[in-house]
């Protein structure tokens, strides 16, 4: 083995066992980050042998002064050199230059998951990983059992290795995605379990969740909520296909980015929601543009870029319009509440006259964001226009529209409940269309219920204002991923995989649009 100075771990591949090596080595040398699991854990046995691996923590002693740094240690053990810090944190004593014999805790949350750690989530973990939507939900259905104790109803789930409550538990069961909603309810949870700590769960625990608090499809039987949930299943494998062939001929696309100009979204990492997701929605409108007949219009531009394209988005855009009569700049003068009602509003006007005269079934509407959910959390999520929380009527009240043109056709909107029913499975449809498309592409989707029908925040359950009164029949809401995990945000800050995005979004389009 050959530790490099401030570069990391090289390990003789030939007297390896192959098994621990993840891809054939061509040379003489394996990096670290080639082992599989095993052998990493191994390699880091063999070369640090006074290192202590207990099961809340591995406690690591200096033996290489002049080769080891935090950095190195952040990376070899937590999986990335930026944890230094948080290292740093659980050690405040350790001075930065190391000496042989200092003792470094790392914590088993900070740990990377290889090395059975908590703090990222393992990607195709389970075996039901890779199951499409309906099969996905009725896997999950399944590991659950119910019951009641004297605190009330709850169905119970025992935690399999390398799951996490906040993520397999409440993340997958429940409708929650906010960061700190998640870990609140997660100590609730924990609590209910007679669980003392969160960060060391067994497998095979008992994890009580609280029946009022499951989403639809894993409520009791007899429930409403998994009544109308088993509809819905069996009007999307009812609906039928609309086919608009190769060329997409006779589509009505609105693109939607989120945010823009005073308000630049969640923020993680270095960087921030409003251009990221504003540069895919200009790859999409692009690529629709030259590859379909698609008439394909955006609610929002900004004035300094237009609808080009970037490599490198160095510093928020200042500037950004909504498209009505006249533009409607986001510039923090009116409420941020006029530009998001305002995009649906244009929406439903660029809509008018195609739902009167063509093929109504052609409307879709997608609006692209990205969140800041619990930094383990990564991939795409779908969100779909859930029937049970559109409203009959709305109409925009003039004062909140800012005196647009569009606010005429477009601010006053009526929905059946069998429009309503329609809407949820063509976008579900749609969803998985995405869905589908998106790991074709080897792009990720949140592993625990990619699509979903509701957010329940701050006690109430809702979904987005500018799918809520959209009257596209197909209409959804992409949170392209999660700003707050590294890798994630590493990933939108590359133009290549905005690139892959926007053409997975278009396979998408096309796979949806097919009989
Ligand atoms: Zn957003």
């Amino acid at each position: 083995m050959r530790l490099q100075f401030r570069r990391g771990l090289l390990i003789e591949a030939k007297p390896l066992p192959p098994a621990f090596l993840n891809r054939k080595s061509h040379g003489e040398w394996a990096v670290f980050e080639d082992l599989k699991p095993e052998g990493k854990r191994w390699v880091l046995e063999t070369l640090f042998p006074d290192d202590q691996w207990n099961r809340e923590e591995v406690r690591h002693v200096v033996r290489w002064p002049e080769l080891e740094s935090v950095w190195l240690m952040a990376s070899l053990y937590t999986g990335h050199g930026q944890n230094y810090d948080k290292l740093e944190r659980v050690n405040p004593k350790n001075p930065e230059k190391l000496k042989a014999g200092d003792l470094w805790l790392i914590p088993q949350n900070l740990l990377s998951p290889e090395l059975g750690g908590s703090g990222t989530l393992p990607i195709h973990l389970q075996p039901e990983d890779e199951l499409d939507d309906d099969a996905k939900i009725a896997a999950y259905r399944g590991l659950l059992t119910f019951d009641e104790d004297k605190e009330g109803k709850f169905a119970a789930y025992r935690l399999r290795k390398g799951e996490a409550l906040y993520s397999s538990v409440v993340l997958r069961y429940t409708d929650r995605v906010d960061a700190k909603e998640v870990n609140a309810f997660a100590d609730q949870i924990a609590k209910r379990s007679g669980i003392d700590d969160v960060r060391s769960i067994q497998p095979g625990t008992l994890i009580k969740i609280p029946a009022n608090a499951l989403s639809a499809p894993f409520q009791p039987d007899g429930t409403l909520a998994l009544k109308e949930d088993r509809e819905m299943r069996e009007e999307v494998r009812q609906t039928k296909r609309v086919d608009a062939g190769p060329k997409l001929g006779g589509l009505r696309i609105v693109l939607d980015a989120g945010h823009g100009g005073i308000d630049r979204g969640a923020a993680a990492n270095g960087i921030w929601e409003s251009d990221f997701v504003y540069d895919i929605c200009c790859r999409v409108k692009r690529l629709l543009e030259e590859e379909t007949d698609a008439e394909v219009s955006s609610t929002i531009r900004y004035p300094g870029i237009g609808f080009k394209f970037r490599d490198d988005i160095p510093a928020p855009t200042k500037a950004a319009e909504i498209l009505t009569t006249p533009p409607f700049a986001n510039d923090g003068e009116s409420p941020n509440a006029v530009s998001v009602h305002l995009r649906w509003v244009l929406a439903n006007d660029l809509f008018s006259s195609f739902l009167r005269k063509g093929d109504a079934q052609k409307s879709l509407f997608i609006s692209f964001h990205a969140d800041s959910l619990h930094p383990s959390a990564r991939g795409t999520m779908v969100y779909v226009p859930g029937a049970s929380f559109v409203p009959s009527s709305f109409s925009l009240g003039a004062n909140r529209g800012a005196g647009v043109k569009e606010m005429k056709k477009g601010s006053h909107v009526t929905f059946s409940s069998k429009e309503k029913l329609q809407a949820e499975a063509r976008s579900r449809l749609f969803g998985e269309a995405l869905v589908k498309a998106l790991k074709q592409s080897k792009i990720l989707v949140h592993p625990n219920r990619a699509i979903r029908n509701v957010i329940h925040r701050d006690g109430k359950n809702f979904i987005p204002a500018v799918i809520r009164y959209n009257q596209a029949r197909t209409k959804v809401l992409l949170e392209v991923a999660n700003l707050t995990n590294e890798d994630d945000a590493a990933n939108l800050r590359d133009s290549g995989f905005r690139q892959r995005y926007a053409e997975a979004v278009v396979k998408g389009i096309r796979a949806y649009f097919k009989k």
